[in-house]
């Protein structure tokens, strides 16, 4: 049994069948949709129906703790799980009133998908599980008997509307979410993580810390950056064009929409119609907004002919994309139709791939170690061989060269990686980055893809040494992914409290009275001149709801000014974390924080 298949997925996986059981004893007419274990629990669709008035059916809130308690009922039952094999006919009997069960049944006989509409490469054995009278589509694995999962461990955590199959245009059906762990204490900890994950939810503290709005009629998914955003993307972008200048970039800029036949000749068309913006026309011509960047500066490289000697060519920029996501998709910051990217594109030779694409693995592990990321894994995302033509750049050669090529290269860099079938780009096999956050949510951030469909397709060519002309390879990468994801999760993984360098207002002057507006006003002016993003309060608040208002903006540092710091020219520090320090020389403060903001240091 593989890792995947652990005992808390064989717990999960029990928990949602017994969760469907007992949905079908209260709604004898529901129809079931799918039910398998995620992230940290599971869920099932279910359709409820309509009502006499023809709208759809819903559960209430009251319907959890029913549930949970016959669910309880059924684990103490102890019934085992009694798994069979059947024939596609026997199947369709024994599901002829579940119509989503029909519709995976169906596909499930012609080998396209597993129980849960995934798509699979391998041919699918049709097999259910039994339990209690309950009988489900299933392939396992499971628990022994219901009274393995431990009832202590168990909690129905919410309802959603869901897409059949993630399908806009399918039923919404009812979604009811559920976690299952081991003991009481491992629940204990899971909830405790989601109240911490709840406090640091970027979309509060964005909005509390004037981070970034959304607004209705700019459209969902296009988020505003406020003045403290901007200055963190700023932030960012500074710290990103330093890196990448060591690191031999060359910075370029392109527009945000181009003419069809762009897209028609980087193969975006065929392969990504999907995720664009519908075209506009002018002038007789079909434009479109850009998904991507690579269209445009695949253009660059071919704007004057290239020799061995201009490679590898690494071109940069922080380039705007825009992608139709699905509404039900849309979340925050964290998932978006406009982004701007950390994106390069890197041309470079067959020789020299391996070290190109190391020194870009290399560049992820130096931006985890500046944030503090511990906990990532690195994905490798292959192409499915089913779908050449479809999916995929229809050229097999490549695809198991380029894979082969990737697949050396972190082998023989000893990074750590899993594969994954049918999760590569269009145009060529990457390495997808899943990061956590400090306190475990997990995020994707970022890949790092290998291209040898769009060069080709593109005709982009260079003159090897030979003098024969050859087509480059080109390596997609956005370690920073985008800054709307970026900082989303940076949110989320400091809790607002950002390192000095990121933190929007860096430090707040507080007078304790009047009298000592002016000498605040001064030091927030020669902070300013310093290149410290420094604001003084002289507000009628009281300096006591001054400290709480600064300390709520999360401001690493106050100064705290009054007749004392006024004589001896000190200043009067408190930091976000509640320390505090009398009597500091200004310019000693001052030096302090300047070796704090130069050298990007995790703590404050
Ligand atoms: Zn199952
Ligand atoms: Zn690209």
């Amino acid at each position: 049994m593989s890792e995947k298949y652990d005992d808390l997925y064989c717990i999960r996986h029990t928990a949602a069948h017994v969760l469907a059981q007992a949905v079908l004893e209260f709604y004898p007419e529901a129809k079931l949709g799918i039910g398998p274990p995620v992230g940290e629990g599971f869920y099932y669709d279910f359709d409820l129906g309509a009502d006499e008035n023809g709208r759809a059916r819903t559960f209430s809130p009251d319907d959890l703790p029913k549930l949970e308690k016959r669910m309880r009922q059924i684990i103490a039952g102890k019934h085992p799980l009694i798994y069979q094999e059947v024939r596609t006919e026997e199947a369709q009997q024994r599901f002829a009133d579940q119509p989503y069960k029909l519709e995976l049944i169906e596909e499930l006989a012609a080998g396209q998908v597993d129980e849960y509409g995934n798509e699979v490469d391998e041919p699918v054995v049709i097999s259910t599980y039994r339990q209690n009278g309950f009988e489900d589509l299933c392939r396992g694995p499971h628990v022994a008997h219901t009274g393995q999962i431990p009832v202590k461990g168990l909690k129905l955590m919410s309802i959603a509307g869901a897409y059949w199959r993630g399908d806009e245009k399918r039923p919404m059906l009812q979604r009811i979410y559920g976690t299952a762990w081991r003991n009481k204490k491992e629940l204990k900890q899971y909830l405790q993580m989601l109240e911490e994950a709840k406090a640091r939810d970027h979309r509060k503290l964005g909005r509390e810390l004037e981070i970034f709005i959304l607004d209705e009629d700019v459209g969902p998914g296009l988020p505003l950056w406020l003045p403290n955003g901007n200055i963190m993307r700023e932030e960012l972008e500074k710290l990103a064009k330093e890196v990448e200048s060591r690191a031999g970039y060359v910075r370029v800029a392109t527009p945000h929409i181009a003419k069809e036949e762009l897209y028609i000749k980087s193969g975006h068309l065929d392969y990504y119609l999907e995720d664009m913006y519908a075209p506009s026309e002018s002038g007789g011509s079909r434009y479109y907004l850009k998904p991507m960047n690579c269209p445009f500066h695949h253009k660059i490289f071919a704007s004057k002919p290239r020799s061995y000697r201009d490679l590898p060519l690494r071109l940069a920029e922080y380039g705007m994309v825009y992608r139709y996501e699905q509404s039900g998709t849309l979340f925050g910051l964290l998932r978006v139709r406009a982004a701007q990217q950390n994106d390069a594109h890197i041309y470079c030779s067959e020789e020299q791939f391996e070290q190109e694409f190391m020194a870009v693995m290399d560049l992820y592990r130096f931006y985890f170690k500046l944030f503090g990321i511990e906990k990532y894994v690195m994905r490798f995302s292959k192409h499915s061989p089913k779908k050449l033509g479809i999916k995929y750049i229809d050229n097999p050669r490549l695809w198991q060269k380029t894979e082969r090529m990737v697949r050396e290269a972190m082998v023989n860099g000893d990074v750590p990686f899993v594969e994954e079938a049918d999760e590569a780009a269009f145009y060529g096999p990457k390495i997808d980055v899943q990061i956590w956050s400090a306190i475990g949510r997990e995020f994707s951030l970022a890949t790092n893809q290998v291209d040898f469909a769009q060069p080709l397709r593109l005709g982009l060519t260079y003159t090897d040494a030979n003098g024969q002309e050859q087509t480059p390879l080109c390596i997609h990468r956005a370690p920073l992914g985008s800054h709307e994801r970026f900082i989303g999760f940076l949110i989320e993984h400091y809790a607002g409290n950002f390192p000095i360098w990121l933190a929007p207002e860096q430090v707040r002057v507080i007078p304790i009275t009047d009298r000592h507006n002016q000498y605040a006003a001064n030091l927030a002016s020669v902070l300013q001149d310093a290149e410290i993003r420094a604001q003084v309060d002289i507000s009628s608040s009281r300096m006591q709801a001054k400290i709480r208002q600064a300390q709520a903006m999360k401001v690493p540092y106050m100064l705290i000014v009054g007749d004392e710091e006024v004589r001896n020219g000190t200043v009067s520090v408190r930091q976000r974390d509640g320390s505090q320090q009398n009597d500091l020389p200004l310019v000693a403060f001052m030096a302090d924080v300047k070796e704090k903001i130069l050298m990007r240091t995790a703590i404050l």
